[in-house]
């Protein structure tokens, strides 16, 4: 089979691989549509989680059931899945203490494109088939079944760490889709004012859309004081990150009330440490929770986020702006993420 491949740090290209084996509780998958993510870029061209050879990229996607191992009950080839970025060992310790996330180790549900071959392939391995596919509800078409693998689980994931409740007034730093998807679930969780900081218009269009009442430049002056100039000294309940770099830890402390909470999605590529600052740490005793999170994977939770699109409740069509056909695209739209145009939010390749 063909698959498109990280060939080491910083190349790419299609080669040639034996189809991976079912296992009993495992399924065989083939794409129905691919995204490409911001953590494909730094897998391949920042060496994010090292040096890896001919390894097949990508970890978003949704498919088509081909084969399943013998004890899997709920899924049979034909069967059209979502497919989530991290698919967990189910029956590990870490997921019986609920983090399931870090089966097997730190980050090590994270497995496509990480510790086996990705998704963008003619065929793709799936662990556990039963607790980490779910159906794909017949009315949602398969460019936005791409975003319910990663960008609305960890985005939403922002809304969760921070411990969005009614009425909080929410700072998002970054808008690109994973910070959108913030915005939106931090609006579900009924967020009264959702500060949103990004600077592609495409984004600030969407966040509009999706609940954002403000918005921020971080190329206008330093966060903090923009967000307390416009909450009259007073600051917000909780902060999402969702881009930028090390550097938005210290504006997030700054800019957060007594007792508020910051939820970071933002993966950290560089930088040794962290800022805390200090004095508006409370000089230690400020109640101001610093939480950080890989997305959860699983069944019951893709169902869960599915049936808000199902409902009508999520649109997630504003995401795709790129939409493309064929496995012939998938360097273009890699190649699109990677430099980012004024236009783009998401590159989807229908297969
Ligand atoms: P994008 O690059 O599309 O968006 C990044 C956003 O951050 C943009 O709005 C950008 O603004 C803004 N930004 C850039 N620099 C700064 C800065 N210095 N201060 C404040 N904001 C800034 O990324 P994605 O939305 O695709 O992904 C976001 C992050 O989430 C990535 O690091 C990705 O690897 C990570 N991720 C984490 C996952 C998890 O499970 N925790 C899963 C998937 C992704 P502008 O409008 O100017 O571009
Ligand atoms: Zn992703």
């Amino acid at each position: 089979m063909k698959g498109y491949a990280m060939l080491k740090i910083g190349e790419s290209g299609w080669i040639e691989k034996e189809r991976p084996k079912c296992g009993p509780l495992d399924a065989i998958c083939k794409p129905l549509a691919l995204a490409i993510c911001t953590s494909d870029v730094h897998t391949l061209w920042e060496g994010a989680i090292g040096e890896r050879h001919n390894m097949i990229l990508g970890h978003e996607g949704c498919a088509e059931v081909v084969e399943v191992g013998e004890l899997v009950k709920d899924f049979k080839p034909g069967d059209r899945v979502l497919v989530p970025a991290i698919t967990p060992d189910w029956n590990s310790l870490e997921a019986q203490a609920g983090f399931s996330m870090h089966s097997g180790g730190m980050l090590a549900g994270w497995k496509f494109s990480n510790f086996k071959d990705g998704v963008f392939s003619e065929f793709f391995h799936v662990n556990d088939a039963d607790g980490n596919l779910a159906h794909l509800p017949s009315n949602i078409n398969t460019v936005d079944a791409c975003m319910l693998s990663d960008m609305v689980p960890t985005g939403f994931h922002g809304a969760e760490l921070a411990d969005v409740q009614y009425g909080d007034s929410v700072l998002v730093i970054g808008i690109g889709p994973v910070g959108l998807m913030s915005v939106a679930g931090a609006n579900l969780r009924g967020a009264s004012r959702i500060i949103a900081v990004g600077t592609r218009q495409v984004c600030v269009d969407a966040a509009k859309g999706y609940g954002a009442t403000d918005f921020i430049s971080y190329k206008n002056g330093a966060i903090d004081e923009q967000v307390l100039k416009m909450t009259d000294g007073k600051g917000v309940d909780k902060v999402i990150i969702a881009g930028g770099g090390v550097e938005t830890f210290s504006p997030a402390v700054k800019c957060l009330k007594p007792g508020g909470k910051i939820g970071n999605v933002n993966y950290l590529g560089s930088g040794e440490n962290i800022d805390i600052p200090r004095v508006e740490w409370g000089v230690g005793m400020g109640h101001k929770l610093i939480n950080g999170g890989l997305m959860p994977g699983g069944r019951l939770r893709m169902e869960k986020l599915s049936s808000l699109v199902s409902a009508g409740k999520l649109d997630l069509s504003p995401l795709s702006t790129h939409v493309f056909e064929g496995w012939d695209h998938i360097e273009e739209a890699l190649f699109l993420m990677r430099d980012k145009p004024a236009d783009l939010i998401k590159p989807v390749i229908k297969i």
